[in-house]
Formats: structure tokens, sequence, C-alpha cells
């Protein structure tokens, strides 16, 4: 398998920064919701027409779970930096486990990929 070219990672490189900006957006959102939801709770807006214990509870479900898709999320946008600054110094593409390249058909479905497929398996299979 050959190594990138510059054609390709300029390629590579847009869809990594069109993805930063969809993330960031998505956490923004995810942010300012959860934001939201805190301060109605805090003032007491929820509470003061019809306020039932399981919606309360319903309410800090949807809080926690925003917070959870928010947090991947974050992880998703440092990935996303990772790979911007390896297409600058021209390691993009190559697997950290066994430093082969990694299938183009791979980076085109997750442009900010560390591991190859064989090498995320294994990884995958140590972690419980
Ligand atoms: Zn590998």
């Amino acid at each position: 398998m050959r190594k990138l070219l510059k054609k390709e990672l300029k390629i590579y490189k847009e869809k990594l920064l069109k993805l930063r900006d969809e993330v960031s957006e998505e956490i923004k959102s995810l942010s300012e919701d959860v934001l939201m939801k805190t301060q109605a709770e805090a003032s007491g807006d929820i509470s003061s027409h019809s306020f039932h214990l399981a919606d309360a509870a319903s309410g800090n479900f949807e809080r926690d779970f925003s917070l959870g898709l928010a947090s991947n999320e974050t992880q998703v946008l440092r990935e996303i930096d990772l790979a911007l600054r390896k297409i600058e110094d021209g390691s993009y593409g190559i697997c950290e486990g066994c430093g082969k390249p990694i299938p183009k058909r791979r980076l085109d479905v997750l442009p900010y990929v560390k591991f190859c497929t064989k090498c995320q398996k294994n990884l995958e299979k140590q972690s419980p």
C-alpha cells in the first residue's frame, strides 16, 4: 500500500475541518441544552406548574445523557485536532500501532482514526 498523495491529504484535511465545525456546533448546542435545563431547575421554573418526581428524574436522565454525548463529542474533537496536526507533520494515515498506512476506505469513513482495522481489533480485545 502506498502513502497518501498531497492531493488526497488536502481532501482529508477539508473533511476533517468540516467535521470539526459540525462537532463543535453539536457540543455547543448540547451544552446550551444542559445549561438551560439546569438553570430552569435551579430557578424552579420546571416545578412551578406540575411537579412530579418522575419528571424530575427523567430531567436528570436527559441531562446526564446530553452530558455523556457532549463528552463523547469532545473526545472526537480531540481526535480530529490530532489528525489535523498529523497532516501538517506528514504522519497522517499511518497506523499508530503497526506503522503501516491505514486503508483509504477506512479513512473515508472515519478520517480521524489512528489505527488500522487489525490494530483497532487488538486494542478492543485488550480493553474489557
Ligand atoms: Zn495497525
